[in-house]
Parts: C-alpha cells; structure tokens; sequence
C-alpha cells in the first residue's frame, strides 16, 4: 500500500502518517525529517537544505526528489509506504509518478487532512522542540512539566525557526501556491480522499483507517 500525505504544515500529516505506518507495518517516510537530521549531523545536504528551510521556502527539487527516490528504492518498502511532505510540488509528483509506472506501480491514497490556516497559526505558533533530543511540545496542548525545560532530557527547549510566526505564513503561501495544486492531481488520478484535520488526532485516524480499511 502507497500512500502519500497532503495538508498544510502543522496539519498534523506527520502524527497521522506514523499511526498508519504502525498499523499497517509500512514504513513512514518523512522528507522534513530527512532534512533535519542531516542538518543535525552537519551533512552538505543538511548545510544545503537548512538554507531554504530556515526561510520557510521549499528545498529544490531536484535535491529532495533524489532522496526521495533513493528512500523508496530500498527493502523496507517493498510492501509499500507512506508519504509524509512529499511530493510537495507538481513536478515532485510527477517524477514519483513516472518512477512508479515504470515499476507497473502506483500510488494507492492520497489523504487530504484538511485544516484552516487560522488553526495552523495557532498550533505551529505554540511548538516548542528540544534541539538535544528531538522531543516536541506545545505551550497549550502538550506542555512541558517545567516551562522551557525538556521532559526526557532536561535540556532548553526553544521554537524552532520554521515554527515562529513570520515563517509559518511564509509556509503556509508556500503551501497554498505549490503543494495545494497536488489536491487536483491527486483528484484527477481517482485516488483523493480527505478528512477533517481540526478533531482530536484519534478521530483523524478513525477517519484514515475507514478509508484504507
Ligand atoms: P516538514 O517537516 O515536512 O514541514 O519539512 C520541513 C522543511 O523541509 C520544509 O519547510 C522544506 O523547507 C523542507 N522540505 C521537506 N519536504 C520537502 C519537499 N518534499 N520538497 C521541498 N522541500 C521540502
């Protein structure tokens, strides 16, 4: 089964798209996580990529659509996968879509998790990351026992610079302008299906799981 995920940033793609990797024993493959940790361990892809992520601006294609290929190409996603922030533009999909027509493939679900840009603010604003560990918290939803202060590591927490305000908006025209159009492509391919991001994270998945199921 091969599944991408659409939505805005902060639509909680990321949450959703590890659950249905537990359930369905597939692997989730996140290109923003990819990104990150080269640039925790200092790679020239890492270097290369923090450019544009720091803005809020998209890495180039060519760069992320061969990570990405070179990902999917390995044993684990023989049975599948999910896509988690890629494609994120017209072009990356179309090179995945070629990829896997060459293979006699192709994608199985696009899952639309659809939440207004006002909830993204809001949500993205209140993100707070330790840059130690990797942990994630939210000032309102899942705070930290001591403010600023990591839980599993003890360490500052700090807002991430894709996270802070002027970046989020950047992200979100991003998003509206180059990611958004994949709702048509999707829809034109028969395999769109969306559900309502704004309800508690279970009841996302319920949603998810009525459509693979
Ligand atoms: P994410 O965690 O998916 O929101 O990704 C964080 C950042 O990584 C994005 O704001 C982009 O700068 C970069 N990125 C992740 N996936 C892609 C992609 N498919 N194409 C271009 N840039 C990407």
């Amino acid at each position: 089964m091969k599944i991408v995920m659409l939505g805005a940033p902060g639509a909680g793609k990321g949450t959703q798209a590890q659950m249905i990797a537990d359930q369905y024993k597939i692997p989730h493959i996140s290109t923003g996580d990819i990104f990150r940790e080269n640039v925790k361990n200092g790679t020239a892809l890492g270097m290369e990529a923090k450019k544009y992520m720091d803005q809020g601006a998209l890495v180039p294609d060519e760069l992320t659509v061969r990570i990405l290929l070179d990902r999917v190409a390995r044993d684990d996603c023989k049975n599948g996968y999910v896509l988690d922030g890629f494609p994120r533009t017209i072009p990356q999909a179309e090179v995945l879509d070629k990829a896997l027509r060459e293979i006699g493939d192709k994608i199985d679900y696009a899952i639309n998790v659809d939440v207004p840009d006002e909830n993204i603010i809001r949500r993205m604003s209140g993100r707070r990351a330790c840059l130690t560990c990797g942990a994630t918290f939210h000032i309102e939803h899942i705070p930290p026992k001591q403010e600023g202060i990591c839980d599993k590591c003890g360490k500052e927490l700090v807002q991430r610079e894709d996270d802070k305000a002027e970046t989020v908006k950047n992200r979100l025209e991003v998003y509206h302008k180059q990611t958004q159009p994949l709702i048509d492509f999707y829809t034109g391919q028969n395999v769109l299906q969306t559900v309502d991001g704004t309800v508690d994270m279970k009841d996302v998945f319920a949603a998810i799981n009525e459509i693979l199921a």
